[in-house]
């Protein structure tokens, strides 16, 4: 068996470990990644459309992922949040708070692929399509990893190719069941919403150009999402158990089912794409680092989307490990996975961390809520956001991804 060894190998391909790669090329480590193409679905064919926080547009700018994108991010200029049968509304402008837009819409695979544009033009990357195993500590303190290539040719007849990794430090991207991080024997906690968001897109008769629409029910989000070419990515947050009926409903009576949802803020819903579906479920891992080995993104921590911060959280956890190996290089110190640097990344995710998952999970719950206390709670809160200017930048600041110490590549001024 082959036997390779590196500073840092990246464990996952998904849109962290590919941004991961990418933000480490530039500090002259040896790394690795290797990912099993075995995500909910495809990269590049993703049909999801992601709300990306002005923290990471920033971020994918500088590494020039979106000049990859084939079409550019929609700005997200205006906010328009209301809760199904409570008083009031959340109106935001970006102007308001000093800005020309909160973030942009992408489409996933379009990110996906973008991604991936950018890790294969990476000169020194090593990158393997295949499976890693964790295979324990070597003698000399890294961790083993067994690589199972895959055989991109089915023509072919020859066997898979096994690597054995040696890395100081592994960093875990694979995803919301890491292989890696129940192999370290970490635990995770665990929620089941009992909700199905239905995601696809949607023409709407007369929205707002530049607004993103999220309406909140007991089920779950009603989203409108502005795209490129006046249309919208569109999310309606189901009752699990209702999901595959509503699933089955040609395009009309889904059409008549989301304009029910969503209201009449934006006109009337005039054509539906195609609709995929994704059970939401949270997953917070108990530690996000054991001996030489660090968890990122949904291995982390897997979040509810209504406040669209999976993806921008995970992006910052990388980009903030990226910060702390480039710290302690400057510094004269080499290894990439010494203790101090783990304990010293927990400390440094540790606001942003806890804050996304309150706001994500809290929202998710409270939102959910039908008790007559929480309706009243819900549209004070509209009224007094309304009213507190402050408040307002406080959550909007949050939204946008500057939360705790923000990483290096994040910030608006770098
Ligand atoms: C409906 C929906 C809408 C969302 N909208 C937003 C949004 O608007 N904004 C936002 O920020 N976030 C959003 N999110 C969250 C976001 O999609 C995720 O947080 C993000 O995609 C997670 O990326 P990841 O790279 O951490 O994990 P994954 O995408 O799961 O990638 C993990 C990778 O690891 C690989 N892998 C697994 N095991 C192994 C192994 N043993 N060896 C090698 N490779 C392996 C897999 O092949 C995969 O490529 C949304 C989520 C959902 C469900």
């Amino acid at each position: 068996m082959e036997n390779r060894d590196f500073d840092v190998v990246v464990v996952g391909g998904g849109l962290v470990g590919c941004s991961l790669a990418c933000a480490l090329a530039p500090l002259g480590l040896a790394v690795g990644l290797v990912d099993a193409g075995i995500g909910p679905t495809p990269l590049a064919a993703d049909p999801r459309k992601l709300a990306l926080a002005a923290a990471s547009l920033n971020a994918l700018g500088r590494l020039g992922v979106l000049a990859r994108l084939a079409t550019p991010p929609t700005p997200i200029e205006r906010l328009h949040v209301s809760r199904e049968g409570d008083f009031g509304v959340l109106a935001v402008a970006a102007r308001d708070v000093g800005r020309d837009a909160f973030g942009g819409v992408v489409l996933a695979g379009d990110l996906g692929a973008a991604l991936q544009q950018a890790v294969a033009a990476l000169p020194d990357l090593v990158s393997v399509r295949g499976t890693a195993t964790a295979a324990g500590m070597a003698d000399d303190d890294r961790r083993v990893l067994d690589v199972l290539g895959c055989i991109d040719d089915p023509g072919t007849s020859a066997a898979a190719s096994v690597q054995r990794w040696r890395a100081r430090l592994v960093v875990a991207a694979d995803g919301t069941h890491s292989p890696l991080r129940a192999a370290a024997g970490i635990g995770v906690d665990t929620h089941d919403y009992g909700q199905t968001l239905i995601v696809t897109s949607v023409r709407m008769a007369s929205a707002v150009p530049g607004m993103a629409y999220e309406r909140l029910t007991s089920t779950g989000p009603c989203a409108l999402l502005p795209m490129a070419g006046g249309r919208h990515g569109a999310l309606m947050g189901v009752a699990t158990d209702e999901a595959d009926a509503v699933m089955a409903l040609d395009d009309r009576a889904f059409a008549e089912a989301f304009q029910r949802r969503a209201g009449w803020r934006a006109g009337a819903v005039r054509e539906v794409g195609s609709r995929s579906a994704w059970p939401l479920r949270r997953l917070v891992a108990t530690s996000q680092v054991a001996e030489r080995l660090v968890l990122v993104g949904n291995a982390a921590q897997t979040i509810h989307p209504i406040g669209a911060q999976g993806f921008n959280l995970g992006l910052r956890d990388a980009l903030s490990l990226v910060d702390l190996l480039a710290e302690t290089r400057s510094g004269g110190a080499s290894d990439p996975g010494a203790a101090g640097l783990l304990s010293s990344y927990v400390e440094r995710r540790c606001i942003d961390r806890a804050e996304t998952l309150a706001f994500s999970d809290g929202l998710a719950r409270v939102t959910a809520s039908e008790s007559p206390w929480h309706r009243l709670g819900r549209s004070l809160g509209f009224a007094a956001m309304n009213l507190d200017a402050g408040l307002r930048a406080g959550f909007v600041a949050g939204a946008m991804g500057f939360r705790g110490r923000v990483p290096t590549l994040a910030r608006d001024v770098a």
